[in-house]
């Protein structure tokens, strides 16, 4: 690494107003302030919006704008006989086009069937020196502890929410001693409230337990608060849609053998349950919920029975392949971010104001689609042709092209099936000396 290059803050930055920490980055990165001089195209990128910069410093610390990922939206799906359609924020270019695809597939075939589970959450207090006594009378506390965890929950008893259950076990590596309140959440995602919650009555379980406590802070895990999705797709449907020559039995045969190769192999897996969470972190990110609890959710989710495996079933049903997916959504509707940013506001609309077990149902026919695209593109043709079509625009843009140069060189890359950013820039030169592409 070349430490002359890397950027260096002075001390007290974090402490700046919002316009002045822009100004001073402008300064250090391209030697002029931005509120002097032109400001760099690539200082631009991160905030034109002075709205958006101010919620941005009120959001996190040492704000210097905002990330200006893509938005786009998923069509076409089919959810327990109505139709939506997904906002999605990434990257990757082939994301949203693969789940539309799938999506209109399995539209025609009667779309998804989707069920959620309650939106509960555990809220944790892990104690130490708690010995076996002192297990017993916390489990024989509990109608105590819940009568005194009430003012820790806010509104959602009163939303139909509130303390469900108490768990208590001694872990057996540390001999700590775990307590889980199992809180119905509603329609938030619950994290706040639930560390409030643990941090509330943590006092009380130290006295009643002769504990000491070591953390109090919610489970990420959700594996109480799941979103379902399925579908199932005739062969028929399989052997019009892929034109690879495969019969629509070989194609369902060689998904579910897909599936079973997921489990299988930790190895492959990892990538299969990343093209699932294409989908449902996209998804996440748009309507601003906490990406990376929902990650860690569906991974630990996919390693619950002690090895890492597929987090969807595909099956053979007769003359159908048959999709299921189930997983931890702790999708957040209201609170935290959700709902309070206006681009996460714009979101709920254009998914019809969801409830968060809604959210969850919509999130898991996201991900069932999103992996039933991939499997087809892997099962048959192979995934580098569909992904470079969508990549191409992007390499002409490095390259220099703007406007309508962009697909130009991008169709012109695709047709000779040429990626390289070389051949990018040669087709750029060749469109500006008015030459043939092709
Ligand atoms: P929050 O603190 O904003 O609480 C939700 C609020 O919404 C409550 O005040 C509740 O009364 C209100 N509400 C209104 N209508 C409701 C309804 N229908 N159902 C439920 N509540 C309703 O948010 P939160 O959901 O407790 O926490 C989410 C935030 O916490 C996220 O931004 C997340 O990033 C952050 N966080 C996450 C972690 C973690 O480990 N994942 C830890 C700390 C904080």
């Amino acid at each position: 690494m070349d430490g002359s290059k890397v950027m260096v803050l002075p001390e007290g930055f974090r402490k700046l107003e919002p316009a002045r920490r822009r100004n001073l980055l402008h300064e250090i990165l391209f030697g002029e302030s931005a509120a002097k001089g032109t400001t760099h195209e690539d200082f631009l990128s991160t905030g034109r919006d002075e709205s958006l910069i101010e919620l941005a410093s009120l959001m996190v610390e040492s704000s210097i704008g905002y990330a200006p990922i893509p938005l786009g939206i998923a069509h076409g799906f089919l959810i327990d006989g109505i139709h939506h359609e997904f906002p999605m924020a990434t990257e990757e270019p082939s994301v949203i086009a693969a789940a539309s695809y799938a999506a209109r597939i399995i539209a025609k075939c009667g779309g998804f069937i989707t069920s959620a589970t309650d939106p509960v959450m555990v809220s944790q207090i892990f104690l130490e020196a708690v010995d076996e006594g002192g297990i017993a009378r916390i489990r024989a506390s509990v109608q105590l502890i819940m009568q005194e965890v009430q003012p820790f929950l806010g509104s959602l008893p009163a939303r139909g929410g509130g303390f469900r259950e108490m768990a208590v076990a001694r872990l057996p590596e540390t001999g700590l001693v775990r307590v889980d309140l199992l809180v119905d959440v509603r329609d938030a995602m619950g994290a706040n409230i639930l560390n409030s919650v643990a941090e509330g009555i943590c006092p009380l379980i130290e006295s009643i337990s002769g504990g000491r406590r070591l953390m109090c802070i919610l489970s990420n895990a959700a594996t109480e608060r799941r979103g379902r999705a399925g579908c199932v797709i005739p062969f028929d449907t399989l052997e019009r849609i892929s034109g690879s020559g495969f019969t629509g039995a070989e194609i369902a045969r060689r998904i579910s053998l897909a599936t079973d190769l997921a489990n299988e192999d930790p190895s492959r897996a990892v990538t299969h349950n990343k093209g699932v969470m294409n989908g449902i972190s996209a998804l996440a990110l748009a309507t601003f919920n906490d990406c990376r609890s929902i990650e860690a959710a569906a991974h630990a989710w996919a390693a619950r029975s002690g090895s890492y495996r597929s987090l969807t079933s595909w099956k053979v049903d007769g003359r159908t392949l048959v999709g299921e997916l189930e997983l931890p959504l702790s999708f957040g509707a209201v609170g935290g971010a959700a709902a309070f940013h206006p681009a996460s506001r714009l979101a709920l609309r254009m998914l019809g104001n969801p409830g968060a077990m809604e959210l969850a149902r919509m999130a898991a026919a996201l991900g069932l689609a999103q992996n039933f695209a991939a499997l087809l593109a892997l099962v048959t043709g192979g995934i580098q042709r569909g992904h470079m079509r969508y990549h191409a625009p992007r390499i002409a843009y490095q390259a220099g092209a703007r406007g309508a140069e962009i697909e130009s060189i991008a169709s012109a890359m695709t047709a000779l099936r040429n990626f390289s950013h070389s051949e990018a820039e040669i087709l750029l030169a060749n469109l500006r000396a008015g030459l043939a592409l092709e």
